[in-house]
């Protein structure tokens, strides 16, 4: 089976079909004028499955997620806190890299900011090829793209045409998500701003041509993959398609994948209802960053998925429980085919991770080689690998062995007080239907 993907942009499954060698991938990264939420890192861990997935399937990839460095938002926390905007944005950069690492997330080939020249100047280039060709034009506090000129907008989201609110525009970069409007590509110097020059006006760079411009730089005026939240979809990508296929008049993207949103306690996120969750956050209750790259391994992406603390303690307990097996694991001698291939098939259905987890599951429980499992980790993330083996105390083992000839020969007074000998050691040894499991006690390792 090949992979199939869903594509916003044709709204069904199709079969990947990549452009060339190597996967161009691009991921709308965080505005770093804050920590990343859980709801962000849900997405940004959609994305690195759906690169380990790529990858299984034994794709070269070249991704690039970008840091929005300048926007609205970073401009008035600035003007808040009284502080230079880059002292904000240099900060929360750094907390974003901590954090990735922590939820095992593999890193981009590029991590491009919006306000880095080459990108400037692509952005300038590209709005002085829409003003050329009368995609743009210049408004009293910036220049703007007219979503009239842009036949086919609307095709990504799925709006209609009729929503198109004549002659209005808007300069903020985030705005109603019913209508459209002509959106700003540049906004012209306000006073304390930062500010770049350009040929059509001393200003900053909107939003949304702050993507265009790092994706084609990056990787080509065409490229594969397009991915972010659903919040995303509309007006962000859909402006970004305008622009960038105005000023290219090529095909943007080929496949658009948006990853559903993360609710908590049934609700949307939002910081005036105090719902708002970071890594620390989670930390401070006792969890660990892997159990929540779990739990969101257990809806599918483009399905909501509602954060309770609950739910993060089953996932937890899920996650050590693997760890426990893995780290006194048996394996058995059979044919892997099946779950091998079901595991494949799994991913391959467009990520389907919660079928793929309980695929592990049953791996884990049939015995399945530990090659086979770790690589099944290489896709979910969880840091398999690491697992400690446990370790039995010299002499241990004899006892454990002596243990077992006293239990087969009915002698349970004789295999107790065995028991009890390990247990001073600090092994514990418990009997299940498999037969006899010892663990070592104090052990740190999960
Ligand atoms: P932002 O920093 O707000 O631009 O968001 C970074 C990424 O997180 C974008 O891809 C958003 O679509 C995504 N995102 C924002 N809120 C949520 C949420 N509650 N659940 C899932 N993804 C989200
Ligand atoms: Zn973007």
């Amino acid at each position: 089976m090949a992979l199939k993907l869903y594509n916003y942009y044709s709204r069904k499954i199709e079969e990947f079909k990549p452009i060339g060698n190597v996967v161009g991938l691009y991921t709308c990264g965080p505005t770093v004028y804050d920590n990343v939420h859980i709801g962000n890192w849900r997405t940004f861990v959609f994305e690195d499955v759906l690169k380990r997935v790529l990858t299984f399937n034994g794709y070269e990839l070249k991704h690039v997620m970008n840091l929005t460095d300048i926007d609205d938002k970073i401009i008035k926390k600035a003007h808040n806190l009284k502080v230079n905007y880059r002292e904000i944005t240099n900060k929360y950069a750094d907390a974003f890299f901590e954090d990735l690492k922590k939820l095992n997330i593999i890193p981009a080939n590029a991590y491009p900011r919006a306000t880095e020249t080459k990108y400037m100047k692509q952005m300038i280039s590209m709005i002085s090829i829409l003003l050329k060709s009368g995609f743009a034009y210049s408004g009293d506090d910036g220049i703007y793209f007219s979503v009239e000129k842009f036949t086919t907008y609307g095709k990504l989201s799925g709006l209609d045409k009729k929503n198109l609110k004549k002659g209005a525009r808007v300069n903020d970069d985030e705005y109603d998500k019913e209508n459209w409007t002509d959106f700003a590509l540049w906004k012209f110097k306000r006073e304390s701003e930062p500010s770049w020059e350009a040929p059509f006006g001393e200003g900053r760079p909107g939003w949304h041509i702050e993507c265009s411009a790092m994706s084609t730089l990056e990787l080509g005026d065409t490229f594969d993959i397009h991915t972010g939240g659903v919040d995303l979809l509309f007006p962000h990508h859909e402006n970004e398609i305008a622009q960038s296929e105005a000023a290219t008049g090529k095909k943007f993207v080929h496949y658009w994948m948006e990853g559903e949103h993360l609710q908590v306690d049934s609700a949307k996120m939002a910081k005036r209802d105090g719902n708002v969750y970071t890594l620390v956050d989670i930390a401070q209750k006792g969890f660990e960053p892997l159990a929540m790259r779990y739990l969101f391994l257990t809806a599918h992406y483009r399905s909501k998925l509602n954060f309770t603390w609950e739910s993060l303690a089953s996932a937890k307990n899920a996650l050590n429980n693997i760890r426990q097996n893995l780290s006194f694991y048996k394996e058995k001698d059979f044919s892997q085919d099946r779950i091998v291939s079901s595991f494949r098939n799994a991913i391959d259905d467009d990520l389907n991770m919660p079928r793929a987890v309980a695929v592990f599951h049953e791996a884990l429980k049939s015995g399945v080689s530990k090659v086979e499992l770790l690589k099944m980790d290489e896709v979910l993330g969880l840091e398999l690998a690491d697992t400690q083996e446990q370790k039995l105390p010299t002499g241990a083992q004899k006892l454990l062995d002596q243990r077992e000839a006293a239990r087969a020969a009915g002698n349970f007074g004789k295999s107790d007080e065995l028991r009890e000998v390990l247990m001073k050691m600090g092994v514990e040894v418990e009997d299940t239907t498999d037969g006899p499991k010892w663990k070592v006690k104090n052990d740190t390792s999960y």
